[in-house]
């Protein structure tokens, strides 16, 4: 992705809590249905069964093991890759198709295969978790945090909350996972050079209405280093943003967070806008594979961290650059927020 090179922000200094309002006037009864869903904040046992399940981030380290590897389209590597994740995610029960296509790079002609994965191929209505999974063309560049901690922390939460989901398997909303291929730029970060897959996608599903169904997409880039601090970008999604942060908080607050300033800032001067997710709403344009489906009117949630990562686009981005206190904290975060949204808590509840 690349970051704005000169720092035009506004900055709307938002309370915790407050939610965009939708008027749209003339809009589909999906699009409304989507604009109405409200999340279900589990309960406290839920709220307990999660956070042990998610703490385990046994799958983050085996998937790490084997994509933690330069990865760049075109290569065997990358071939491996993207076998290892289409496998898994079908080990797990998932429907996983590959989106296959040809573009020119300025280097030459390559394959590009975008792999998307639901757990109901059949659903109405989809909640989107997104990401990366090439690696950009650099020596000794392996990107942990750019995008193989992102990969590792979707395949993690798919694999600790495999009960959870089972109830997504015939439910109207549904998970839908996409491992985003060419997102790096071969040579220069333009328009033509990067972001292939996205492109490509957003393209192909606007013509089969497939768009439509996204109720929210939530893309990860550049996470796994310590401390990130995210901001909503995006008034559209600002809602779902709070209820990130309110996750967070609750997790401070019970003391189940790593290495974390809402532990201690609890304690001690009940400060704010000590945690990752700041609760502040910026907007500024951050070129990542959301752009094309942003244009297309596909509600985002983008958490990537702003400032980027120290290591960004340095062969650093590797296995060191990783604090896996923060990738415990995420997985946790990201994985209730995806329990609240689709309504599912405990794997013995009935829905
Ligand atoms: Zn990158």
């Amino acid at each position: 992705m690349e970051f704005p090179g000169i720092w035009t922000i506004c900055i709307i200094i938002c309370a915790f809590g407050c939610r965009s309002v939708s008027n749209f006037q003339h809009v589909s009864s999906l699009r409304v249905a989507q604009q109405n869903h409200r999340p279900k904040v589990v309960d406290q046992q839920q709220f307990w069964e999660l956070n042990n399940k998610l703490g385990d981030i046994e799958a983050v380290h085996n998937v790490l093991s084997k994509i933690l590897v330069e990865r760049v389209v075109g290569t065997p590597n990358h071939a491996m890759v993207r076998e290892y994740i289409v496998n898994y995610m079908k080990n797990l029960g998932w429907t996983v198709d590959e989106h296959e296509f040809f573009d020119d790079t300025p280097l030459d002609r390559l394959k590009f295969t975008n792999i998307i994965a639901k757990v109901n191929p059949n659903a109405k209505r989809y909640l989107t978790l997104a990401c990366h999974y090439d690696s950009k063309l650099m020596e000794n560049f392996v990107g942990a945090t750019d995008s193989a901690v992102p990969c590792a922390i979707m395949m993690n939460i798919a694999t600790t909350l495999k009960e959870q989901f089972k109830s997504l398997h015939d439910s109207e909303i549904s998970l839908q996972y996409i491992f985003f291929d060419g997102e790096e730029a071969f040579v220069e970060w333009n328009a033509k050079d990067s972001i292939y897959g996205a492109r490509q996608l957003a393209k192909k599903w606007q013509a089969e209405h497939e768009l439509d169904k996204i109720d929210l997409m939530i893309l990860l880039d550049l996470l796994g280093a310590p401390k990130p601090t995210f901001y909503s970008y995006f008034p559209e999604t600002e809602g779902w943003y709070y209820q990130m942060a309110d996750i967070e908080s609750r997790l401070g607050a019970a003391g189940q967070l790593v290495e974390h300033a809402h532990n201690s800032a609890t304690i001690q001067h009940q400060k704010r806008n000590q945690g990752y997710f700041q609760p502040y709403s910026i907007r500024m344009q951050i070129e990542d594979d959301h752009i094309p489906f942003l244009r297309r009117d596909v509600r985002i949630l983008h958490l990537i961290p702003t400032p980027f990562p120290e290591v960004w686009h340095t062969p650093s981005d590797d296995l060191r650059a990783i604090d896996f206190a923060a990738v415990t904290n995420l997985n946790k975060i990201i994985g209730i927020f995806l329990c609240e949204y689709l309504h599912i808590g405990s794997a013995s509840t009935d829905h």
